[in-house]
């Protein structure tokens, strides 16, 4: 197999893995209890806390352990809409994941009022655009870092300044930044960050969202006193300690994950575009992540592209995992290129570290084969 779709989810560590074994096995006390065997489990949970924590420059204080980013990216919006109940106006963009765009269009339904940014061709947005967007209703912007399907950046640094002299509050969907590119609060005034592990080789079912210091912020999920009382439920200790494990792995990886990955990605780009007609890129070739290409094979649905590729063994995909059973085109490159078929007609590749030149000359060799079939 090759697998070749990263920022849909990535294997596990070893090294996460063995993190997590004793609280999968011997040490599955519940961290809340108040004798040891389960209170001495609640230091792991700080633990990883701080692992989290440092992986983008934030205080352990400012992370809430959430079960997925979706739930991060909800309660980040719903917290903003709980501290100012008279401001009813969201902005976001046409782009974002299905988490943040499903949850806006069932706030709509209450009578809430969500602005979509546009993009242009290269899935970039102007910042005039947020500029007039944002008005006395606004009650938070909510704006990705990296498009998950193109891998376009977002000035994630202009858009928080923007914010922040306009007393906005900014949530960013930070999920495809972590472990990709270097990621600091300290420098970026943002108010609220989502992540989750399994984009960074944690397991699924875990997620964090920074909320700055004094930031407002109250439950989604009300329970118990668990993780201060911002988000009840029994901590999964192992997916916890998961979660910061990688944490600590991605940070301590970063410095060469661009040096090794987008080598392999720009082979990859460059080998279909130049040999396989009727191809194009799709995204900003600069602003974009290290490891994602996504391109557009002119004349041949999505779908029957991916099937001949998983038969060859490739992993690909045309878009979010999370949407990958319906066969609605990309909102994504619809929003890029509204005019052409390219949303029905896209593959995107994410590529990890793991990956290796063998495995891009494969795949080349491997496109070229089944589009001159589909074309035939
Ligand atoms: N945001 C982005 C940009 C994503 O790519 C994803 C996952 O595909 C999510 C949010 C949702 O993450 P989770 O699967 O943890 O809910």
């Amino acid at each position: 197999m090759i697998y070749l779709d990263h920022n849909a989810t990535t294997p596990v560590l070893p090294e996460v893995l063995e993190a997590m074994m004793p609280y999968l096995t011997t040490e599955w006390g519940n961290p809340s209890s108040a004798y040891k065997f389960g209170a001495k489990v609640k230091s792991v949970i700080e633990t990883a806390r701080e692992q989290v924590a440092a992986l983008i420059g934030a205080h352990p204080l400012e992370i809430i352990f959430t079960s997925c980013a979706t739930e991060s990216n909800n309660a980040a919006i719903h917290a903003t809409l709980k501290a100012n109940p008279n401001k009813r106006h969201i902005v976001t963009s046409a782009v974002e994941h299905s988490s943040v765009l499903n949850y806006c269009m069932a706030l709509e339904k209450e009578g809430y009022r969500v602005t979509y940014l546009p993009v242009d061709h290269d899935g970039l947005l102007k910042l005039a655009d947020l500029e007039n967007a944002i008005g006395d209703e606004t009650s938070v912007v909510s704006l990705m870092w990296a498009n998950n399907e193109t891998g376009v950046l977002f000035p994630v640094k202009e858009i928080a300044e923007i914010c922040r002299s306009r007393g906005v509050p900014y949530h960013c969907d930070a999920v495809q930044a972590a472990g990709k590119i270097e990621m600091d609060v300290r420098k970026l005034p943002v108010d609220y960050l989502s992540l989750t592990g399994h984009k960074f080789h944690a397991p699924k079912g875990i997620g964090a969202l920074y909320v700055r210091r004094k930031t407002p912020f109250s439950p989604l999920i009300h329970g118990g006193h668990q993780e201060r009382n911002l988000r009840g439920g029994t901590e999964s200790v192992p997916l916890i300690v998961g979660i910061g494990k990688a944490a600590e792995a991605a940070r301590r990886h970063s410095p060469d994950y661009e040096k090794k990955v987008r080598p392999l990605r720009d082979n990859l780009e460059e080998g279909m575009l130049s040999s396989i007609p009727n191809t194009e890129l799709n995204g900003h070739k600069t602003q974009r992540l290290a490891n994602t290409t996504n391109i557009t094979f002119h004349g041949i649905e999505s779908e029957a592209l991916l099937i001949l590729l998983d038969q060859e063994g490739i992993c690909a995909s045309s878009g979010s995992a999370c949407l990958a059973d319906s066969d609605e085109p990309s909102h994504v490159i619809k929003a890029m290129k509204p005019a052409s078929a390219a949303s029905r007609q896209m593959i995107r590749f994410s590529l990890g570290k793991a990956n290796s030149a063998a495995d891009i000359k494969a795949t080349v060799t491997a496109v070229q084969r089944v589009t001159e079939l589909l074309r035939a």
